[in-house]
């Protein structure tokens, strides 16, 4: 099999699953128990939030662990729209970002604020200047994500954040697609709120933090106990916490190798689409995007066919996000770039992983190009 959609997903790391099996028997307890294991437990948790806040130049106690991208996005909007809706009831997001955001912008609608979608360029960056002209004295909460699970365009995050800082309004971005793939510092850059998940750099499913800036006010999604400093209520995935702990040491240690192992044979796969396939075009920036994201368009061609083509020969890509893979509509990503309907519904999305081979990519290429070909011919 060659999995191209790392994106979607990746697989847990041997290592992750080695550290991951002994709080799933061994040390089952409860972190808040009264004994010694509930405590050496917390203590084990304490340690991982110290080196995920590390990571990116955070304090620990902005770290409060979640169930992941979805929950962490969920938790910032509605936190926002339950702490200062005396401030306003204005939110601002861009029209390209994942559905955790973009449903829930839809619910606060739903419930009386008012949500603007800045338009991307081409390329898929919001422009600075589109977010100042957005901003109104109303507006309590700026969201834009870090890096595009689509196209792979990084934002101007920094620039976005200064904008929203002077202007006194929270600034959050989803990096759940960015964090661990690319360097990220809260240090350097006015973030307030920032998602991650754990499954998209070799961790389980299930587990994701939220950083929350020391002083923004955060009130919380979920109410129950008083884990996560009465933050997050909800035992603590022990197992899954400890797994991404791991995942994130590994894929910190090696960014940078994989990185380029990964935008190498990414580049090799662009270059061979787009110059020995006629009538393709290239989704995003060629120049600021996730290293291991491509997205290509094939006029005429029905991206969904071809995916289902290439699953024949168990080559595992994806047209829009995972999430809508099943829905024909062309994706809101591709429609927000200006793409018309044929060429976005003619896209694939390859991410590819550090541990994919020259190989494999040139035996997708292959694959690709003959299955283009006989779609053309039919049609
Ligand atoms: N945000 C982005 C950009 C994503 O790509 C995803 C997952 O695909 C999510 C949020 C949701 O994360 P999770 O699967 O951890 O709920």
């Amino acid at each position: 099999m060659i999995y191209l959609d790392h994106a979607a997903t990746t697989a847990v790391y041997p290592e992750v699953i080695r550290e991951m099996t002994p709080y799933l028997h061994e040390y089952y307890y409860n972190p808040s128990g009264a004994y010694k294991e509930g405590r050496l437990l917390h203590k084990k948790l304490d340690e991982i939030r110290i080196g995920l806040a590390e990571s990116i130049h955070a304090k620990p106690q902005e770290i409060i662990f979640t169930s992941g991208g979805t929950e962490s996005d969920n938790w910032v909007l509605v936190n926002a729209a339950r702490t200062l809706s005396g401030k306003g009831r204005h939110i601002i997001t861009s029209a390209m970002e994942h559905h955790a955001i973009l449903h829930t912008c839809q619910f606060l609608e739903s419930c009386g604020f008012e949500v603007t979608y800045l338009t991307v360029n081409r390329e898929g960056f919001v422009e600075p200047a589109v977010l100042e002209q957005a901003i109104r004295p109303d507006t309590i909460l700026i969201s834009v994500m870090y890096a595009n699970n689509e196209i792979g365009t990084l934002q101007p995050v920094r620039e976005l954040g200064q904008i929203a800082q002077k202007n006194s309004i929270p600034f959050h971005t989803d990096a759940v697609q960015a964090y661990a793939h690319i360097p990220i510092d809260v240090s350097e850059a006015p973030i307030d709120f920032l998602s991650v998940s754990a499954h998209k750099f070799g961790g389980p499913k299930g587990v994701g933090f939220l950083y929350a800036g020391e002083g923004t006010p955060l009130s919380p999604l979920l109410y129950g106990g008083a884990q996560e400093q009465g933050r997050r209520a909800g035992t603590e995935n022990v197992a899954g916490i400890v797994g991404m702990g791991k995942a994130a040491q590994l894929s910190l240690e090696h960014m940078n190798e994989y990185a380029l192992q990964e935008s190498v044979l990414r580049d090799h796969l662009m270059h061979r689409i787009l110059s020995e396939i006629p009538m393709t075009r290239l989704n995003g920036s060629s120049k600021k995007r996730l290293p291991g994201n491509l997205n290509v368009s094939f006029q005429g061609i029905d991206g969904a066919t071809l995916i289902a083509m290439l699953e024949t020969k168990d080559i595992y890509v994806s047209g829009g996000s995972a999430c809508s893979s099943a829905d024909q509509a062309p994706s809101h990503v591709l429609h927000a770039i200006g793409l018309p309907d044929d060429m976005a519904l003619g896209a694939l999305r390859i991410t590819v992983g550090h541990e994919n081979t020259m190989e494999e990519i040139n035996e997708t290429f292959e694959n690709i190009r003959s299955f283009v070909q006989e779609l053309r011919q039919i049609s």
